[in-house]
């Protein structure tokens, strides 16, 4: 996954690289937040061009990971997509302040920003492999939701609702907070 700095000119060149699971356990091993599995390999694309002295990389991440539900707890794939442009000034004897970003600058030949957008780059080769594992990473949701609607799991028996409602529906509180809201009222009451 590394683009050749010295073959670009002002012309995009397109690249194309698959992460197979074999790179998913890499990946793994730098970023733990990740999920375990892949579903499908990754797809990873990137144009290139030089901009004058800068060169400016854009392209995307596509894939699909098993996931699993944080209401129902469910396993379910989630299709992620994710886009980024970025313009690298050549980093010529600077040094990142952070010494993470001086490591990658020594290691990949890139270093990024805070905000992702302008960077450095250093010698004729820039990898980009941990780039695109944190494409991958920001990427992911937060909170995993197999739909958006998920009824998730009966807080009273632990049935699926997902799956088939259960009988102690009419009991079912609408919010999390209206149990708490019933326990606050009997303690005011029990105050009167
Ligand atoms: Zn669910
Ligand atoms: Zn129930």
């Amino acid at each position: 996954m590394k683009i050749p700095v010295d073959r670009l000119n002002d012309a995009p060149t397109s690249f194309s690289f698959e992460g197979d699971a074999n790179w998913w356990r890499s990946a793994l091993a730098t970023d733990s937040g990740l999920p375990g599995e892949i579903a499908e390999p990754v797809q990873f694309r990137c144009r290139a061009q030089r901009i004058g002295e800068d060169v400016q990389l854009e392209g995307g991440v596509d894939g699909v990971v098993e996931l699993e539900c944080g209401r129902c707890l469910a396993r379910y794939r989630h299709r992620f997509s994710e886009e980024f442009r970025f313009v690298l000034e050549p980093a010529r004897n600077r040094v990142p302040a952070d010494p993470e970003g001086a490591e990658a600058l020594a290691r990949d030949g890139l270093y990024l920003g805070d905000e992702l957008e302008t960077g450095w780059f250093r010698g004729s080769e820039i990898h980009l492999g941990s780039m695109f594992t944190e494409l991958v990473s920001l990427a992911l949701p937060v909170k995993p939701l197999c739909r958006e609607d998920c009824p998730g799991l009966c807080a009273r028996c632990g049935a699926n609702l997902a799956v088939a409602s259960c009988g102690c529906e009419e009991m079912k509180s609408d919010s999390p907070f209206s149990v708490l809201e019933g326990i606050r009222d009997d303690l005011v009451r029990g105050g009167n």
